[in-house]
């Protein structure tokens, strides 16, 4: 069963989806040129107007935008930079990036551009087979940070009934959605085993719940195969993964097609996918970096945003009828994380990707880049359970692996305890590869 917000944009052919990103590109990007001091700067800067824009394709004459940029501005222009296209006066919501990596950035919408985050979450909950008869539950406070607003702001739209359970403690919460018959929870994945977790210590049972999908943003938990098993045993729910950046909205459609593979929702979004070393498209499948433009956000958009994100398209129709690109296990890694064995750019969550679908929650692995004979290569140490035959395992994670990577990873059996235990955010690379 699929579920569409506004089906006939969703199930458009791809020529029909195209023609009208290019119309809301040519709106955006004539009103950003007269209004917008910070892209006006930047295409002034690489002698570009909307009027050299006469086509998708002609998109790659506009520079790209980095979170670089954004931050700079701020620094140059506080506190919130030009990327405003309105009057300050105009803007009715503040959001920040958590700033992990750095001073965080500041981001500011319009009512328009919040309803049109919004919108995007709608669509992504509907996806999902949320509708208005569900009961949303929010178990944490909520911050500055966007992406749990947006998904409120979606249910809002949806017309779904949500509760914010900031202020409790988690038994409270625990108790809360027993008794009130909730039946779709948004959190992290962290915090949905936590919940799991105290439920168990206090007899309460979660598969009791009225619970049937969990909703996941923040972490990338709900596409690993293990993370998802765990949800799903513990609370008899399916997850759903709500993918997106402050920078750029959410543009992710987890549907009900799929486990682990994600769309671009390309009614809101324009989707590129480049080489991450030289910016040049990518022919084909990828992997590669996936590069942004929300058509919706006309306030304080992102054109050719970097993402940082690595991809890889899914070849197959998505049986769901949506048309967008399909990301085959979402976001696979970050641009920085890339290593190049033989030639090959590869990322170590690919990899791991793929170990993780073929092996069991309690099977430790640890991926090795390293050198042999001046060549670089990469083979995959697994700690296999005792009742697993070794060798079978081995040829088909080889197998997998080079169907995946197009490129020959070793496997290799070791001792049990050999591999440190650890949790699905943890490093899984070793990288002994010499420097030259
Ligand atoms: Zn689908």
């Amino acid at each position: 069963m699929s579920f569409f917000w506004e089906r006939e944009i969703e199930t458009a052919e791809r020529d029909k989806l195209r023609e009208r990103q290019f119309s809301r590109i040519k709106e955006l990007l004539s009103l950003v040129y007269e209004k917008n001091p910070f892209y006006r700067k930047k295409y002034t800067k690489a002698g570009v107007s909307p009027a050299d824009i006469n086509s998708l394709e002609d998109m790659a004459k506009l520079p790209f935008t980095t979170k670089g940029d954004f931050l700079e501005d701020q620094a140059k222009n506080p506190p919130y930079g030009t990327n405003l296209t309105e009057a300050l006066s105009q803007y009715v919501r503040y959001h920040q990036t958590t700033g992990t990596t750095g001073k965080p950035l500041k981001w500011l919408d319009t009512k328009e551009g919040w309803l049109w985050r919004g919108k995007c979450a709608a669509m992504s909950l509907t996806a999902a087979g949320v509708t208005a008869k569900d009961t949303i539950f929010f178990p944490f406070a909520f911050g500055p940070h966007v992406a749990y607003w947006g998904i409120f702001e979606g249910a809002w739209q949806l017309g779904a009934l949500a509760v914010a359970g900031g202020g409790w403690d988690t038994l409270q919460r625990v108790k809360f959605l027993l008794e009130n018959e909730v039946t779709v929870v948004a959190c992290t994945p962290t915090y949905a085993l936590r919940m799991a977790e105290v439920a168990k210590e206090n007899n309460l049972d979660l598969r009791k719940s009225k619970v049937r999908l969990t909703f996941h943003a923040g972490e990338p938990g709900a596409l690993i195969p293990a993370v998802r098993e765990k949800i799903s045993s513990a609370w008899g729910a399916r997850p759903f993964d709500y993918p997106g950046l402050t920078e750029v909205g959410a543009y992710g459609i987890h549907c009900t097609a799929q486990e682990a593979a994600i769309h671009v929702n390309e009614a809101e979004f324009f989707f590129e996918l480049v080489e991450p070393q030289t910016g040049k498209p990518v022919d084909g499948s990828g992997p590669g970096e996936m590069v942004l433009t929300n058509l919706g956000r006309l306030c304080s958009p992102a054109i050719r945003f970097r993402t940082g994100d690595i991809v890889r398209l899914a070849e197959e129709k998505c049986p769901c009828g949506r048309n967008f690109v399909l990301l085959e296990g979402g976001v696979i890694g970050r641009v920085d994380e890339m290593i190049t064995i033989r030639g090959m750019n590869v990322f170590p969550s690919q990899v791991a990707a793929v170990v993780e679908r073929y092996i069991g929650v309690e099977e430790a692995y640890q991926i090795v880049a390293y050198t042999e004979r001046g060549m670089d290569n990469l083979k995959v140490l697994l700690e296999p359970t005792p009742e697993r035959d070794p060798s079978a395992i081995v040829n088909m994670l080889k197998l997998k692996l080079r169907e995946t990577l197009e490129l020959r990873v070793e496997v290799e059996i070791v001792a049990p305890g050999t591999i440190a235990r650890s949790d699905y955010k943890a490093k899984k690379l070793v990288d002994l590869r010499d420097r030259r």
